[in-house]
C-alpha cells in the first residue's frame, strides 16, 4: 500500500523543493534569546523570534516553572473537566482576565486551539462570521469548523467591512473577527473604526492578540489599550507562546457566558490535555511581573523606535509599523533570500518572505524586535543590513 503514496509524496516534496518553498529548520543549541548559538557553532543575533519581551529564557520564569514542577508535579494526564484542573489553572485564568480587563478566561493547549474551538460552540448555520482576509490560519480553520455563513473583507478595509456587515444582516447573530496585529506587515487593525461598525451593525467583536499582547499599548495590554477600548471587546484570544514567555498555551478571554459555553462545548478544550503545571506557574509569575513593572515593554518600545529610525537613516524602505514587527521591503523574492543568507554570514538571523506568504512583488525581510536586544545588537544589525544592502545594490 505504502508504495503508491510514497511515490506521490516524493514527487510532491520534490515539487516543493523546486518551487523554492521547502522549509529547512535551523537548529539552535542554546536557549532562545537575543543572541543564540546554532548547530554550526556560530553565535548569531536573533531577529526572527516572537520573543518580544525577551522572556523565553528569563530566570524568574525558569524558577517559577521549577517551583510548579515541585509543588504540582509534571503532567495532568487529563482534560480539564475530568481531573485536569488545579488551583494554578484557575489562578492563571483570573490573571489573564485582569490583564485584559475581561470577565473570565479559558485556557487551551495553544492559541491555535483557542481559535479552532471558539466559533462552533457559539454559532449555527443561522449566523454569520465576518473575517479579515489576512487573519491567521487558526482563525480560518476555526471558521471552517463552524456552519455559520462566511464573509471575508479585504485587510483592514472599512468600506468593504461595512458592505459585508450589511449583507450579514440577513443572519441571526454576527461575529466580526480580526487579528489585532497582522504578522507580515506589523500593522494594527483600526480598532476604533471596527468597534464603531460592530456596534452599528450589531455584531460581536473578536480579536486575536497573539502579536499585540505584551507589545502594543504603553503597558503592553494590547490594542484595547492603544485605542482606549478596554472592556469593550466580547472575545479576545491570545497565546502564551509569544510575548508571554514563549512556552506553550493559549486562551480565550471575554464575556463570562461565552467563556462558560466554551467550557461546555469547545472541542479542543474538552478533548485535549490540560496544560502542565510548570507552564501554568510560569504564566502566573509572568503576569505578576507585568503588573509590577513596565521595564520590558518600555525597552521593547525603545528598541523598536531606535531600529526603525536607524534603518530609515541608512536608506532602507520600511513599512510603517505599530508593533515590534518591521518589514524591510525588497520587493524581489530572490533578493529577499540572498539578503537573508548574506545577513546570516554577518551574524544576523532574519527571514525573507515572499509570495505566497506575502503578495506578489512584495518580498521583504521581516525583523522582529525584542526586549532581549541590547543597543549594540541593534547597531550591529543596522551595520550588517547596510553592508549587505550596498553589496546587493539595494542601497547606493
Ligand atoms: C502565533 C499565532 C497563533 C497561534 O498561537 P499558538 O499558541 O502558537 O498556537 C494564533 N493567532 C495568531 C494571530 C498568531 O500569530
Amino acid at each position: 500500500m505504502y508504495g503508491k503514496i510514497k511515490e506521490h509524496l516524493q514527487k510532491e516534496l520534490a515539487g516543493i523543493r523546486e518551487a523554492g518553498l521547502y522549509k529547512e529548520e535551523r537548529i539552535i543549541t542554546s536557549p532562545q534569546g537575543g543572541e543564540i548559538t546554532v548547530s554550526t557553532g556560530e553565535s548569531v543575533l536573533n531577529f526572527c523570534a516572537n520573543n518580544y519581551l525577551g522572556l523565553s529564557n528569563h530566570p524568574k520564569l525558569i524558577e517559577a516553572a521549577k517551583e510548579g514542577l515541585d509543588s504540582h508535579g509534571f503532567g495532568m494526564s487529563s482534560v480539564r473537566f475530568i481531573c485536569g484542573t488545579q488551583d494554578l489553572h484557575k489562578i492563571l485564568e483570573r490573571k489573564i482576565a485582569e490583564f485584559f480587563g475581561t470577565e473570565d478566561t479559558i485556557l487551551y493547549a495553544a492559541c491555535f486551539d483557542a481559535n479552532g474551538g471558539v466559533f462552533e460552540p457559539l454559532l449555527t448555520a443561522d449566523d454569520a462570521i465576518i473575517s479579515d482576509a489576512l487573519n491567521h490560519a487558526s482563525i480560518i480553520d476555526g471558521v471552517r469548523l463552524c456552519k455559520a455563513q462566511r464573509y471575508r473583507y479585504a485587510n483592514a478595509d472599512m468600506a468593504d467591512l461595512e458592505d459585508k456587515l450589511i449583507e450579514a444582516q440577513a443572519q441571526r447573530f454576527r461575529i466580526l473577527v480580526t487579528d489585532a496585529v497582522f504578522s507580515m506587515d506589523g500593522n494594527v487593525a483600526p480598532m476604533d473604526k471596527i468597534l464603531k461598525l460592530a456596534d452599528k451593525y450589531d455584531a460581536l467583536l473578536m480579536i486575536d492578540e497573539a502579536h499585540s499582547a505584551g507589545v502594543v499599548g504603553k503597558t503592553g495590554r494590547g490594542v484595547t489599550e492603544l485605542f482606549d477600548i478596554r472592556g469593550k471587546i466580547d472575545i479576545i484570544t491570545g497565546t502564551l507562546g509569544k510575548s508571554f514567555g514563549g512556552g506553550i498555551g493559549g486562551f480565550t478571554t471575554g464575556k463570562v457566558e461565552i467563556i462558560d459555553m466554551l467550557r461546555q462545548r469547545s472541542r479542543p478544550y474538552l478533548f485535549s490535555n490540560s496544560i502542565p503545571p510548570a507552564i501554568v506557574n510560569a504564566g502566573i509569575r509572568m503576569f505578576d511581573m507585568m503588573s509590577e513593572t513596565n521595564e520590558l515593554q518600555d525597552k521593547l518600545h525603545c528598541n523598536t523606535e531606535y531600529f526603525f529610525k536607524k534603518m530609515k537613516e541608512a536608506g532602507f524602505d520600511l513599512k510603517p509599523t505599530q508593533s515590534a514587527i518591521i518589514p524591510i521591503m525588497l520587493y524581489d523574492a530572490k533578493l529577499s533570500q540572498d539578503f537573508a543568507a548574506k545577513l546570516l554570514d554577518e551574524g544576523i538571523y532574519v527571514i525573507g518572505f515572499y509570495y505566497p506568504v506575502v503578495p506578489k512583488g512584495q518580498a521583504r525581510i521581516r525583523v522582529q524586535l525584542s526586549a532581549a536586544h541590547e543597543k549594540e545588537h541593534l547597531d550591529k544589525a543596522v551595520a550588517g543590513f547596510t553592508k549587505v544592502g550596498k553589496e546587493l545594490g539595494v542601497l547606493k
